[in-house]
């Protein structure tokens, strides 16, 4: 069996007019919300429709996605890094008729230009054996009730919004303007049961950031330090003898101003603005509405390009927390390693 084949080339995957322009794009243009025309230097134009996708999608789902590209687009489409579906389209007379098609199905078009695109996340309770919350879920949730910005681009900036359903930050919590992060708060139970069979020692004492986990080998098991745990869970993923997961408890925290292009100002992490709100499923409604006002105090007040973190940094975290209503808490205030770089080292403040 031939294995280390790697994955198909993408050049024998993408449209011709493609093909023909490569690396010789001369500008682009958004026509309107989730449309873009590229030309090339020959004159030559791929017009592109961008649709929301919920990620996970079933083989049925991709066929008929299938089946659209090869009526409009000669077979070709590519999925974004943001998960969207982009058709891409060479034949102009067949873009409004796509753009209709797409409407019969419900396919939202949108997440182009200063509009929130889709949501980064992850695998929540689907798949993974460490979330603290959901991640189709919430997501849902959210974009049900902030579509309007998908469809349309009508923010001051792109508001990137991501979702983590654990502290390992799978995606790109840690660097969008908005981020939505499952947190645990109860500390690990090992169980000194299974714990000398199943986990390595070392490695778990190891995995803990705040050094809260001894080895006890007397009994070949782990103690844990409850004032120094921090809820973490990484000691969880590498010794599965340790569960964390606690319905009554876990939940989700927001935080805000992360970006990583470098236009204007330099990449910026996300920090901290909500430190916890309830998993409340189906809908998720506490989460979602402050997402909402986050966004809207964020639409009145930021100036035109201006990002999330950088409208924050002009105005002040002070300002940012009296205009969201958000409560400022203990919380709030790193106690990690680095934590004296983010304590305020000057007398310039804002009172209110
Ligand atoms: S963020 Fe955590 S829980 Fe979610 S997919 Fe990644 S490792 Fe799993
Ligand atoms: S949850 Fe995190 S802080 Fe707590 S014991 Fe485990 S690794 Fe350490």
């Amino acid at each position: 069996m031939t294995t280390d084949i790697g994955p198909p080339d993408y050049k024998t995957m993408i449209p011709p007019v493609v093909q023909r322009n490569y690396g010789k794009w001369l500008f682009h243009e958004i026509l309107k919300p989730g449309v873009l025309m590229h030309v090339g230097e020959s004159g030559e134009a791929l017009y592109t429709v961008r649709a929301g996708s919920p990620r996970l999608l079933s083989t049925e789902t991709i066929r008929a996605i299938c089946e659209i590209a090869d009526t409009y687009c000669d077979g070709y489409l590519r999925f974004t890094s943001r998960h969207n579906i982009e058709f891409l389209v060479s034949d102009k007379d067949k873009l409004e008729p796509l753009l209709e098609e797409l409407a019969r199905r419900s396919y939202p078009v949108g997440g182009t230009g200063h509009s929130i695109s889709n949501i980064v996340h992850t695998q929540g309770w689907v798949h993974c054996h460490t979330p603290a919350t959901d991640a189709s879920g919430p997501v849902k949730a959210l974009m049900d009730e902030i579509h309007e910005y998908f469809v349309t681009m009508t923010l001051p900036a792109h508001v990137r919004i991501a979702l983590a359903c654990c502290l390992n930050m799978c995606g790109a919590v840690h660097c969008s303007d908005i981020a939505i992060l499952g947190i645990h708060r109860t500390v690990p139970k090992p169980d000194n049961s299974r714990v000398p069979n199943l986990c390595e020692i070392p490695t778990t004492v190891a995995s803990c950031p705040t050094g809260a986990i001894r080895g006890d080998m007397k009994n070949k098991t782990v103690t844990i330090n409850n004032e120094k745990c921090m809820y973490c869970g990484n000691c969880y993923t590498v010794c599965p003898a340790m569960p964390i997961a606690d319905p009554d408890n876990d939940g989700i925290s927001i935080w805000v101003g992360g970006k990583v292009s470098n236009a204007r100002s330099t990449p910026k992490f996300s920090k901290l603005a909500i430190p916890y709100l309830p998993n409340n499923p189906p809908r998720w409604p506490e989460v979602v509405d402050a997402v909402k006002n986050i966004i809207e105090v964020y639409a009145a007040g930021a100036r035109k390009h201006e990002r999330v973190g950088e409208w924050i940094e002009r105005i002040g975290w002070e300002r940012f927390f009296s205009l969201t209503g958000i409560p400022f808490t203990d919380k709030h205030i790193d106690d990690y390693e680095m934590a004296t770089e983010t304590f305020r080292s000057s007398m310039q403040f804002k009172w209110r």
